[in-house]
């Protein structure tokens, strides 16, 4: 609970860096708490001055075309995701003595006393299915709770929210937190916080596979309850011991195998505490199956029933009584396009994880699956993928390679799994995917699974990810309705 009073930004000039959708919104807020609010960007195209004359009309300066110098005045900058801590403008205000802070920090700051505690949830992946997980357990203990994170309402507004109109205010929060945005957090201090994993990502902007993982173990720092690391990957437990926290906090590790003290884990296909018991030495406690996790979608890949211990763990140290991580695990429903069972055709299972968009992913992705035709390829954003194809080539059935960089997956594919055949798909039209599935379904024997899970970025030939994993479902739909 926070006892201190909001922060004030009456009267103060905020310049805020980033036309885009935060940086819209964290100046509507701001200008709405009286600030005299402008925003930068260095665009000037026909989108930028759209939104440039909705701002206006809420009396927000907006300068279009200049995102790299400092307005004369300004007493905090307000970054946006997508700049980077190069960028001129921070290192105009760093020369300023002016402070530059993110979205978080601001709803960080604009928490009254009696505040929801926030349960933090960062790592390279699996942050959004934690945190749902985790809200669906906080509600079925009977709490008042929100997922909050990339999608949704943003965080500021959330905090800005609570309690009004006659709302009941939220007892707790569940918050997904990017690197960037902890990057931009330095006061964020969560009652207990997870880094669910550690992978090379978004190096492009940190600079280093070392400030990556400085900024994303800032979510530990000034916990008071619980840590919560994972044990199968020595760098999340590594920025535990580096934090600085309260007095009495604890470090809590989770596992797929049988947990030690202060560790959850999973015993004969039951997850449980070993952490939150009266004598962790002797006891451990029953919280969930494994079969429980969202069971109306087939059975819990191995990073799911990863995601869903840590989501346990952080609602134990809020106090949750077992039965409600169970029943929360019940009824939680994945998102979209991670690990979505599209059809079964011919004995063959057709999976959309578009979401994979990194290597990391997708290997946790092959890894939940005996043989597998791979669907991948995409925007390779620096990655290289010989460690993917080495630790996944006995599961690989056949690959079938479609966008921009597929040529980096064909070679590793023929360097460590020479004799997995592959389709290397030549266009990147929106009729592709129709072909990457008909040629799937050619190599796929009864029991496999054809799997998306591209390893890389889809914006070279999709909008987004949602887009990819559409068109995937309906040409597996074409398949189904020409075939039967
Ligand atoms: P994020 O919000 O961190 O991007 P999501 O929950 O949206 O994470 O999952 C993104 C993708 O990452 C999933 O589609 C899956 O391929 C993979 N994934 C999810 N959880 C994990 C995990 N714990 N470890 C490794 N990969 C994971």
């Amino acid at each position: 609970m926070t006892t201190h009073a909001p922060a004030d930004f009456a009267g103060q000039h905020i310049t805020v860096a980033g036309l885009g959708v935060s940086g819209s919104s964290a100046a509507r807020a701001l200008a709405g708490l009286g600030a005299r609010v402008t925003v930068v960007d260095g665009g000037d195209g026909e989108k930028q001055r759209a939104a440039a004359g909705e701002l206006a009309e809420q009396g927000i300066t907006v300068r279009l075309g200049d995102g790299d110098t400092l307005p004369e005045g300004t007493d905090l900058v307000v970054t946006s995701p997508g700049w980077k801590p190069d960028s001129p403008l921070f290192a105009a205000a760093a020369a300023a003595g002016v402070e530059a802070v993110g979205d978080v920090e601001i709803a960080w700051r604009l928490r009254g006393p009696g505040a929801a505690a926030w349960l933090g949830v960062t790592g390279t992946n699996g942050k959004t299915t934690t945190v749902r997980m985790l809200a669906s357990i906080l509600a079925a203990e009977g709490l008042n709770t929100l997922a909050v994170g990339n999608i949704g309402t943003p965080i500021i507004d959330v905090v800005l929210g609570q309690g009004k109109d006659g709302e009941p205010p939220y007892d707790v929060l569940a918050v997904e937190l990017s690197s960037y945005q902890l990057h931009w957090a330095p006061s964020l201090r969560a009652h207990s916080a997870a880094v669910l994993n550690l992978a090379p990502d978004h190096l492009d902007w940190h600079g280093s596979m070392e400030a990556y993982a400085a900024d994303k173990g800032r979510i530990y720092e000034g916990n008071t309850v619980a840590c919560v690391y994972n044990a199968a990957d020595k760098a999340t437990e590594d920025l535990v011991r580096e934090a600085d926290v309260e007095e009495g906090c604890r470090a809590i590790g989770f596992t797929l195998g049988t947990p030690g003290p202060s560790q959850l884990g999973v015993v004969d296909g039951i997850l449980v505490d070993r952490a939150f018991v009266e004598n962790r030495r002797q006891q451990a406690q029953e919280l969930a199956e494994v079969s429980d996790i969202a069971p109306g979608s087939g059975p819990a890949a191995p990073h799911n029933i990863a995601n869903a211990l840590a989501a346990a763990a952080l609602a134990r140290a809020f106090g949750v009584r077992p039965a409600a991580v169970r029943d929360g695990l019940r009824a939680f429903h994945p998102d979209a396009h991670r690990i979505q069972h599209i059809a079964e055709l011919d004995g063959v299972t057709y999976i959309d994880d578009s979401k994979a968009t990194n290597t990391h992913a997708a290997e946790a992705s092959l890894a939940a699956y005996e043989h597998i035709v791979w669907i991948a390829g995409g925007l390779a954003k620096g990655a290289t993928f010989d460690e993917l194809v080495q630790k996944s080539a006995g599961r690989l059935r056949g690959a079938v390679l479609i966008g921009a960089d597929r040529a980096l997956i064909r070679e590793a594919l023929a360097r460590h799994a020479p004799d997995v055949p592959v389709a290397d798909l030549d266009r990147t039209d929106t009729g592709a995917m129709s072909e990457a599935v008909r040629e799937a379904a050619r190599l796929a024997e009864p029991g496999d699974t054809v799997l998306l899970a591209p390893a890389c970025a889809s914006m070279d030939m999709f909008v987004n990810y949602n887009k990819r994993g559409d068109a995937f479902a309906a040409a597996v739909g074409e398949l189904t309705a020409r075939d039967h």
